[in-house]
């Protein structure tokens, strides 16, 4: 099966063989371009759980990542955080603010501030990430159209620092590593690299073979798991998919998935 701890552990074990150098996101925002790099990028959307599975395994590697942590009590999880901090990585927030407060700039920026705030108490946090809150018709990107990252002490945010004509980005939005032009609704990078994968193995060739990109960002979500959880997470993830992508064309649909979203992450 995919998208294993085990797997994972044979993913990042490959790329260290193959002399890629793990650098932070806020390495990368202050300039740090190793001759071959990852920016390993963990979503914290769910199951915060697992993320210290993940943390341990970089950690014993001398690894660091960066973590996105949301507001939501699915993804907030004191111990977890204190932990992940503790094991060497950058933490962030993966905010959606203009998405929970429905559109509304004064009350989202504020909310951001606050939320920014707390997560600072754990971590000097330096960087931002949105969170794609697919059943919303908000972007929460679009909040920086109209205040500056710099106003809040923050020196990047992946999509619109980073610059993914150079960075070859990498992500396993709906259990596929080829899955976000079909299932991500906003997390999409469009770039020049011409290479896609379906399954991580193909990754791990692909580094073996030294046909690898050089310079990449992977995104991973911390739903990774080896426990028959994992099962259950796939099949949520199969529908959840599949209901997104229909309610782009049915409205109805779209009412009944925004509804689900709102009860399930309590916002
Ligand atoms: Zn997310």
């Amino acid at each position: 099966m995919d998208f294993t701890i085990k797997t994972y552990e044979k993913l990042v074990d490959t790329l260290v063989n193959a002399d890629y150098e793990f650098i932070t996101f806020e390495q990368y925002c202050n300039g740090i371009r190793p001759h071959k790099f990852i920016i390993m990028r963990h979503d914290v959307d769910d199951l915060a759980k697992n993320a210290v599975k993940l943390a341990t395994i970089e950690n014993s590697r001398g690894i660091r990542a960066t973590y996105f942590f949301r507001i939501v009590p699915q993804s907030d999880v004191k111990e977890v955080i204190n932990r992940i901090v503790s094991l060497n990585h950058e933490i962030g927030y993966h905010y959606e603010d203009l998405s929970i407060h429905n559109g509304n700039y004064e009350k989202a920026i504020e909310s951001f501030k606050e939320n920014l705030t707390y997560f600072r108490t754990y971590y000097p946090v330096k960087t931002v990430c949105m969170h794609g809150s697919s059943y919303s018709e908000y972007d929460n990107r679009l909040l920086w159209q109209k205040y500056s990252l710099q106003d809040f002490g923050l020196i990047g945010e992946p999509y619109i620092t980073v610059d993914f004509d150079k960075v070859y980005y990498l992500t396993d939005t709906g259990y596929a590593w080829d899955g976000s032009n079909k299932y991500a609704t906003r997390d999409i990078v469009k770039n020049r690299h011409n290479i896609s994968f379906h399954s991580t193995n193909q990754i791990i060739d692909a580094v073996n073979s030294g046909k690898f990109p050089m310079q990449s960002m992977i995104l991973i979500h911390t739903v990774w798991s080896d426990n028959p959880l994992h099962l259950f997470v796939n099949i949520r993830e199969f529908v959840r998919n599949r209901v997104k992508y229909i309610s782009r064309h049915n409205k109805f649909i779209a009412f009944l998935y925004n509804t689900a979203v709102k009860v399930y992450w309590r916002i």
